[in-house]
């Protein structure tokens, strides 16, 4: 499907209809801003009007930014690359996760954290209250990490971090571990496992992991609230379907989000 045709799902509307109803300008007036050029669906110049768009899943820009329809939020899942920072800008000008992603809703903020060195799945949204419960203790949301540890990292070690860890600031709750590789390094071995936890605190696997003796080497989350990494390579990204939006919600207790107005 090229970027500018139309879905074709029962969702899909006219582009100047949905210029008028995002509060853009008349519909008239919408008529004149795209044949003028003014208006991009996925990045691509479209000059009529009638051209069908899903407001769900297309990204319409006016020159330069984003318009949504008023009620509709934005969710992405980004596959976030070693090396950059998940901040909305950096003052030493590093490379940010912002980045990797299109013109976004300028609410649209980063749902926890990644340090610069761990990979994996990342979810933004400018829904603020899904975003605050995700990242709230009193939701337990779960994540799963794929950990490469260094040295042989045993069962004791395993029970050790299930059971809980004293970290500086306090005990972590009880999480699951799957030891699944040993892999055979000069003078021995490092450890590749699973971990998931169910709290996001600040450094908090390399902090578990240090703490029995096998510091991290590397990070990746596979799985945040159940949603799988699923994208392709570091820097895809993709926006969330409405099922996974409300089985989001359901998981931090909201009603269903209206994803279509
Ligand atoms: N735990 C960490 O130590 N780092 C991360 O980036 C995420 C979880």
């Amino acid at each position: 499907m090229k970027p500018h045709e139309s879905s074709g799902s029962a969702e899909s509307m006219r582009l100047n209809r949905f210029l008028a109803r995002a509060g853009l300008a008349s519909r008239r007036k919408s008529d004149l801003l795209v044949q003028q050029g003014a208006v991009r669906i996925n990045g691509v110049p479209v000059t009529e009007p009638g051209t069908r768009i899903d407001p769900t899943m297309d990204q319409v820009e006016c020159g330069g930014v984003r318009i949504r329809l008023p009620g509709i939020h934005e969710h992405i899942a980004l596959y976030k690359p070693v090396g950059c920072l998940v901040t909305r800008s950096d003052s030493r000008g590093r490379p940010t996760v912002f980045d990797y992603l299109p013109v976004l809703h300028p609410g649209t903020v980063p749902v926890g954290r990644l340090d610069q060195d761990t990979t994996g799945l990342l979810l933004l949204t400018d829904d603020g209250e899904l975003a605050y419960r995700l990242m709230h203790p009193r939701f337990t949301v779960s994540k799963v990490y794929e950990v490469l540890a260094s040295g042989h990292l045993d069962e004791e070690d395993a029970a050790r971090l299930c059971d809980g860890i004293e970290l500086e600031d306090g005990m972590t709750l009880p999480a699951t571990v799957e030891v699944r590789e040993r892999i055979r390094r000069h003078a021995g071995y490092d450890t590749r496992l699973t971990l998931s936890i169910h709290e996001g605190r600040k450094r908090q696997v390399r902090r578990m992991l240090r703490a029995v003796g096998h510091p991290v080497r590397e990070l990746r989350r596979i799985e945040f609230a159940s949603l799988p990494l699923d994208l392709p390579r570091p820097g895809s990204w993709r926006r969330l379907t409405a099922a996974e939006v409300n089985s989001l919600r359901h998981r931090v207790g909201l009603q269903d989000g209206v994803q279509v107005a």
